[in-house]
């Protein structure tokens, strides 16, 4: 991963945000190539929704909306993830990102400061009837100094000591260790296994050290063997004790106005959903689309993820693009088409029928889905399908299916389609008072829509795609030494430029001038990247390591006087290094081609 991040800062796909002054964590900017990369996702997509298909359209929703909508979608209240602190280095986790651990727990009392420690031990090798393993009888008496049984615990330990009850050097001392302990919160370290105790007893120093200072002295109650552990910081140096979970609304609050009051707060969008669902009355109105449709929305989305990480996959600022498509409920299916489609293996899904209730409608989305990864380079088998379980499915969901992908960092969702029945209209119905009720004219019934969400994020999928592009091989050079190189092998489609124009030589002008008409040529169809400088091996490297699919090189048969190579290019494939000589007049074409 750290490979990729770095090549998307030196090739300038992604910065950080803010980055002068810091950065902001969450945040992400896109580079020269990083906007042309996401260009790209965005164009296609919704090409391929809005533009090849009759039954979907387009909208382009406000960021921030009456916070009503936000009540019925139900983001107000729930809306919420439990957020944990670790009590030792102080991270912040999302709990139900928290993996199980097992290892050993070591539950510290509080802490002495080491100063009274080894005044207390002094004391006793001083005292007249020292036992004879004086410091580990020293250690015992501390810990049993611990909580309730602390004044009896000091009463006996003056006692054991034959010290005088009255002797003020170890009354002095026992009430300073006395204080220390009752200022001090008991902590709890887990010890994965085979890593020593000592690790426990460090890690609850550095927490110990604001009360107490930096020579300080755990005193541990008790250790025990755990598995399934959740409740100890995940970070593999760590193990701190996490706090009890917090709730913590995810929304991103602002204030609509002059006045920063109560009645004025608003939110950024979490999803661009919402908005569709309350514009649906007037989309349906103005497109003339019947039921089953579907609206498509590109957008921002925000959300105050409580840890950001995995680079741009979990981000505070992102972007979605989201389908609501529009169903008949099972029941009206049933009326019109006398009886209501289900499922078997193979069936074709690609057209759909007026019998296809829910269940073949989201079916029919998932497919869709899966072949447009594959159209962009995510073939079938890099991705993988999850059904979610009924205990994971939101209570309105019938099925949610998360495609995933094997990130560096594991498999994790690229988007959820999910078939929400008619939950969304209907919240908004009952919220705002207005029918969402649509009239099916054949069906000569009303009723509210139900809805299948296929919802992706772009930035999630221009990870993927980085990733999925990113590769290290070895070509021959220009005398033909194997050389080792950096290149994104990403699809055509989705590559920021999509040609390089070379001349062979900078300082050849009847090179440099025919180099510079075929920029010209290529341009107003494609990305176009002209570059003079430098060896034209370093030139094509450079163009593999941002993932250019194609390069043309201007050499002197290009100029030359043999007509059959007159006004020919070389042509290169990135991936092959393979070079074909190609006619001027035939690359808008041959490239097109290869690029759409
Ligand atoms: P997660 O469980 O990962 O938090 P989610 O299930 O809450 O995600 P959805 O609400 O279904 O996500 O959002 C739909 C899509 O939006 C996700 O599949 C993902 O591609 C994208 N997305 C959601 N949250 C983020 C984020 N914080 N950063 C980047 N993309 C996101």
């Amino acid at each position: 991963m750290e490979k990729i991040v770095s090549l998307c800062k030196r090739r300038g796909f992604i910065f950080q945000s803010s980055e002068i002054y810091g950065g902001l964590n969450g945040f992400w900017d896109y580079g020269p190539l990083g906007a042309e990369l996401k260009r790209n996702i965005r164009d296609l997509w919704w090409r391929a929704y809005t533009q090849l298909r009759d039954d979907v359209v387009g909208l382009d929703a406000s960021i921030i909306m009456h916070p009503k909508v936000w009540e019925a979608s139900g983001h107000t209240t729930t809306f919420n993830d439990p957020m944990v602190d670790c009590m030792v280095c102080k991270k912040r986790f999302r709990l139900d990102q928290v993996e199980p651990q097992t290892g050993t727990v070591c539950a510290f009392v509080g802490a002495v400061s080491s100063q009274y420690f080894e005044q207390l031990v002094a004391l006793i090798q001083q005292a007249p009837n020292r036992p004879a393993e004086s410091v580990p009888f020293a250690l015992e008496a501390i810990k049993r100094l611990a909580g309730a049984e602390a004044e009896l615990a000091s009463a006996q330990l003056l006692e054991q000591l034959g010290v005088a009850p009255d002797n003020a050097d170890a009354v002095a001392i026992l009430n300073g260790i006395r204080a220390c302990l009752a200022r001090t919160p008991p902590v709890s370290v887990l010890v994965p296994p085979k890593r020593h105790i000592d690790h426990a007893r460090h890690k609850a120093q550095r927490f110990y050290q604001p009360w107490v200072g930096e020579s300080c002295w755990p005193i541990l109650g008790q250790a025990q063997p755990v598995t399934e552990d959740r409740t100890h910081c995940p970070e593999p140096d760590c193990g701190g004790q996490l706090t009890p979970p917090r709730m913590f609304n995810l929304m991103l609050k602002t204030f609509v106005g002059p006045v920063e009051s109560e009645e004025n707060v608003a939110y950024l969008r979490p999803e661009t959903a919402q908005a569709i669902f309350a514009q649906f009355k007037n989309v349906l109105e103005v497109s003339r689309q019947k039921i089953p449709f579907g609206i498509a929305q590109i957008g921002k989305a925000f959300r105050n993820e409580i840890n950001p990480r995995n680079f741009t996959f979990r981000s505070r600022e992102f972007e979605q693009m989201e389908i609501e498509f529009f169903i008949r409920p099972d029941e009206v299916v049933q009326k019109v088409a006398g009886s209501v489609a289900t499922y078997s293996p193979g069936m074709d899904l690609s057209r759909p029928q007026p019998n296809w209730g829910w269940e073949l409608w989201h079916r029919h989305w998932v497919e869709q889905r899966v072949q447009w990864y594959e159209s962009i380079g995510l073939g079938r088998d890099r991705l993988d399908l999850h059904w979610q379980t009924p205990d994971e499915l939101a209570h309105y969901a019938k099925a949610c299916v998360d495609i995933q992908y094997r990130f560096p960092f594991g498999l994790q969702e690229l988007e959820g389609i999910a078939a929400r029945g008619d939950f969304d209209l209907t919240q908004h119905q009952k919220f705002s008072g207005k029918s969402m009720e649509y009239f099916d004219e054949e069906a000569r019934v009303r009723y509210i829509p139900h809805v299948i969400e296929p919802s992706a994020g772009v930035d999630r999928l221009a990870l993927a795609l980085l990733c999925e592009a990113y590769c290290e091989d070895e070509v021959p050079d220009e005398q033909g030494r194997p050389e080792r190189r950096v290149v994104l092998r990403f699809h055509p489609r989705v590559a920021p430029i999509k040609v390089g124009v070379f001349p062979l030589l900078k300082n050849r002008p009847e090179l440099v001038a025919k180099a510079r008409a075929v920029r010209d040529l290529l341009r107003p169809h494609m990305t176009v990247f002209y570059d003079e400088s430098g060896a034209i091996g370093r030139r094509y490297r450079r163009q593999d390591e941002i993932g250019t699919p194609f390069g043309v090189t201007i050499d002197f048969d290009t100029v030359g006087q043999d007509p059959r190579l007159r006004d020919t290019v070389t042509l290169r494939d990135r991936d092959t290094c393979r070079q074909e000589r190609v006619k001027i007049d035939e690359l808008v074409r041959l490239l097109l081609e290869r690029i759409r």
